[in-house]
């Protein structure tokens, strides 16, 4: 009887409620206008800067992954970019030609500058204009190809690929095409596209890094003259750091904070930031120092100004674009992000994965090629697999761009973990060839790259910063179905139209997270079976889509119920934010990576890669939804959300060894899969450059170890056990000696011993490092 009264209660309380909130006037009243008091009272205050970063740049496959049922059918619809003839020629000629012109060694310790002739190569070709339309003397190229060029450039020296990829990020060509009058178009666009003006940009300051916004530098508003002429300018101090090109530039675009104390402009005091092109010649401009970023050599250097007089038409886009700076840069970050980072990094890790492989089989410890060992392949490993899904992120990026996307999130999340991983593929190099990789010199491949790695892990929005703040903090916002309406309803001035917005966006938004509430429950209690998945996926995937649309329901849930605990205080808790934004990223990554896999046509010499680096990438999102849910800072609520998003258990272990010790094999011997891991690493065929050197020797190694191995048995069976000759180094002669090789297969042994010895070798100085001969020359040249 008593059940019987408590279920009609519930079912009179339920269908209450039920009518309660289909009544739009009731729940309004009822409901809505409560919550919405609250909601503005803890709704953090946003800066314009911060609002204008926050709402910068599109909503993408991001999008799809934070509604939590992404739609596989449109990932699998992407294009898949490709180059056009013109654009495949410059890659085989003009960029083949460029690397061949620059020694890294050369570059980083004697010049410390590329030869004037690579220089002149660059701007001549046209590599600084890559993203300059015809029209105007420019490559025109995709983003696609800009990656490509960058990829590939990177593998050979930080210097030649920085110093391209610089003016084709965001800078004055970006800014020019975007917002520069015709007159700035018709005259800087052609010059720029020629390498006549060299660009770079300055907003970093020494008090201002990650928080751009607040530089102090300033232009004041007043008149002036200017070529004899007078007129209203603005008088401009600045004290900049870092700029990459800034000491070779000959224009350099400037950003600072603009005032208009005596009204000449209009009636706004403090007219915000502005960005202007300013030429070295400047009366007053200071530019040309220089820093030494971890030996790099691209060039990067402050400037300074104090009290510079320019007109108002040095302002991109004139006059009318004044205090416009900010929008400008934020609207423009996305395309340059997508590129830049994602396409130098993915080539230092593809370069890692070419040498590093092929030195792990040339190089023998314990009488066996160092790569076969246990320990050697889960380095190894690593490095394929992450290098596999690096270039996977970097090429579904940049056809972002190509689709007239501005893809805020996806760039900051293709910047972050694409440098990161090349963190962690250059260190596993450096454990893998040891000492070859410490001794700087000619012959060494990999320690400048490992030298340089943490420039990509700083410029371009800070790595802990990016993944604190931006990810998840600009995710959430964006690429959430209703919290920018939530947000926007809450900072309307008319606040009836607010209340209305607000409630229609909060019932929607609490029915979206009961929604993925139930999803998660159920598809964690299926394990994820009964998910629809694609027909044309291939067979060997299908598991993933959906167990990623599982994680993608249960990030939903999770970052609607951390937003509504946590509220404004989530900016602050940048760990449980951090956490957020790495689930979000790992659902990217892999996306990116079933994207190529299907794109490539489903190589299967390649499936060991994809699925360790799935598994691997899969393993770690569950890692952060644990860490979320065990430092929510609600313990009944982290209990809850665990029984929901993990009804029965883990779905994921570490990736299985049998997949790695795949992946490891396929790193040290020549393939077709090797060759598409690998595909844009510069690679010269002389045995004089340490990358080629090691490559030979990869061939020679593979000839030579048949005929190694009967000598390994002669061995066994004693046939050198008095022979001192019979060493580690001189096996092969001893072999011939004793009649076990033929002369024939001596000279195979010989060839490979020579190039062993070239790639094992490191390089050595005299004991002062030459000083003492530059310096001689140095007094003869004076004298
Ligand atoms: C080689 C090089 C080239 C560059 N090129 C240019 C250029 O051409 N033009 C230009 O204008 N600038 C350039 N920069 C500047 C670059 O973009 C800035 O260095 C970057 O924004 C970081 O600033 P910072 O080094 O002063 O670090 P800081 O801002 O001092 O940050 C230090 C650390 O604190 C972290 N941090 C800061 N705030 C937070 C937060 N709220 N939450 C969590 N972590 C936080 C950062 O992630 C970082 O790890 C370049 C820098 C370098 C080193």
């Amino acid at each position: 009887m008593i059940t019987t009264i408590i279920s009609v209660l519930i079912g009179i309380a339920l269908l209450s409620m039920a009518i309660l909130v289909s009544v739009r006037p009731w729940r309004r009243a009822l409901i809505s206008r409560r919550v919405f008091a609250t909601y503005k009272r803890i709704l953090p205050q946003m800066s314009d800067t911060e609002r204008e970063a926050l709402e910068a740049g599109t909503v993408w496959w991001d999008g799809e992954l934070f509604r939590g049922d992404p739609d596989w059918n449109k990932l699998l619809a992407y294009p898949v970019p490709k180059l056009s003839p013109e654009e495949q020629s410059f890659m085989d000629h003009e960029v083949e030609h460029a690397c061949s012109l620059v020694d890294d060694w050369k570059v980083t310790s004697e010049d410390f500058d590329m030869s004037p002739e690579a220089w002149q190569y660059i701007k001549d070709k046209g590599f600084l204009g890559m993203i300059i339309p015809k029209q105007y003397g420019g490559l025109e190229f995709s983003a696609f190809a800009h990656s490509q060029v960058v990829t590939k450039l990177s593998t050979r020296c930080s210097a030649l690929s920085v110093s391209v990829m610089v003016p084709n990020s965001l800078g004055p060509a970006e800014l020019l095409l975007h917002y520069g009058t015709d007159v700035q178009k018709n005259h800087y666009l052609p010059r720029l596209a020629r390498g006549v003006e060299v660009p770079a940009f300055a907003l970093t300051s020494p008090w201002a890094g990650s928080d751009a916004g607040s530089i102090p530098d300033v232009g004041i508003v007043c008149k002036g003259l200017w070529r004899g002429q007078a007129v209203i300018g603005m008088r401009v101090t600045w004290d900049k750091r870092y700029i990459t090109l800034g000491p070779v530039c000959t224009i350099l675009g400037l950003a600072f904070h603009l005032y208009d104390p005596d009204g000449l402009l209009g009636d706004k005091k403090h007219v915000g930031i502005t960005c202007a092109l300013v030429p070295r010649d400047t009366p007053g401009a200071d530019i040309g120092r220089r820093h030494v970023p971890l030996n790099a050599m691209f060039m990067n250097g402050p400037t300074r100004g104090k009290d510079v007089f320019m007109p108002l038409d040095y302002v991109i886009g004139g006059p009318a674009m004044v205090g416009q700076g900010w929008r400008m840069l934020m609207e423009c970050l996305a395309a340059g992000r997508s590129i830049s980072l994602p396409s130098s990094n993915a080539g230092m890790a593809q370069l890692t994965a070419r040498t590093v492989g092929a030195y792990a089989r040339v190089r023998s410890q314990f009488k066996m090629a160092i790569g076969r060992f246990e320990g050697v392949e889960e380095p190894l490993t690593r490095i394929g697999a992450y290098t596999y899904m690096m270039d996977a992120v970097r090429k579904m990026t940049a056809g972002a761009i190509d689709l007239g996307e501005k893809p805020s999130v996806v760039s900051a999340i293709a910047k972050y973990h694409v440098t990161e991983r090349a963190r962690q593929v250059v260190n596993d190099g450096m454990d893998v060839v040891g000492g070859k990789g410490i001794c700087l010199g000619p012959s060494n491949f990999i320690g400048r790259a490992y030298q340089q790695l943490p420039i990509g892990i700083t410029v371009e929005g800070a790595n802990i910063l990016t993944r604190s703040m931006i990810l998840f903090g600009q995710g959430a916002i964006r690429c959430h179905p209703y919290v920018l309406k939530e947000m926007k309803a809450a900072y309307n001035p008319n606040a009836e139209q607010g209340l209305h917005d607000f409630d229609e966006a909060f019932f929607g938004h609490a029915l979206f997270t009961l929604k993925h509430a139930f999803g998660a429950l159920g598809k964690g209690l299926t394990g994820s079976h009964f998910v629809s998945v694609p027909s044309g996926v291939a067979p060997e995937t299908k598991r993933y889509y959906q167990q990623l649309t599982r994680f993608s329901s249960a990030f939903a849930f999770l970052a609607d119920i951390s937003m509504l605990v946590l509220g404004g205080e989530l900016k602050r808790r940048e760990k449980l934010s951090a956490r957020l934004g790495d689930i979000l990223s790992m659902l990217y990554l892999c996306s990116a990576t079933l994207k190529r896999y299907e794109s490539e046509g489903r190589q299967q010499a390649d499936a060991p890669l994809m699925h360790w680096a799935m598994w691997d990438t899969m393993y770690k999102a569950q890692m952060a939804f644990d860490g979320v849910i065990a430092n929510f800072p609600v313990r009944w609520i982290g209990r809850m959300l665990y029984r929901i998003v993990f009804p029965l258990g883990h779905p994921y272990d570490v990736p299985s060894d049998r997949i790695g010790h795949q992946v490891a094999k396929l790193m040290i011997e020549p393939s077709a899969a090797r060759d598409r891991l690998t595909a844009e690493t510069y690679l010269p065929n002389v045995a004089s450059e340490p990358v080629g050197a090691v490559e030979l020797a990869l061939l020679a190694t593979l000839e030579a170890e048949p005929i190694e191995a009967r000598i390994r048995a002669a061995e066994k069976d004693g046939a050198f056990s008095d022979n001192p000759d019979a060493n580690v180094r001189d096996l092969a002669h001893a072999a011939f000696a004793a009649g076990i090789v033929t002369a024939a297969e001596y000279v195979v042994l010989k060839r490979r011993n020579e190039l062993r010895d070239i790639v094992i070798r490191v390089d050595d100085f005299p004991h002062d490092l030459g000083r003492s001969r530059q310096e001689t020359v140095l007094h003869k040249e004076a004298a």
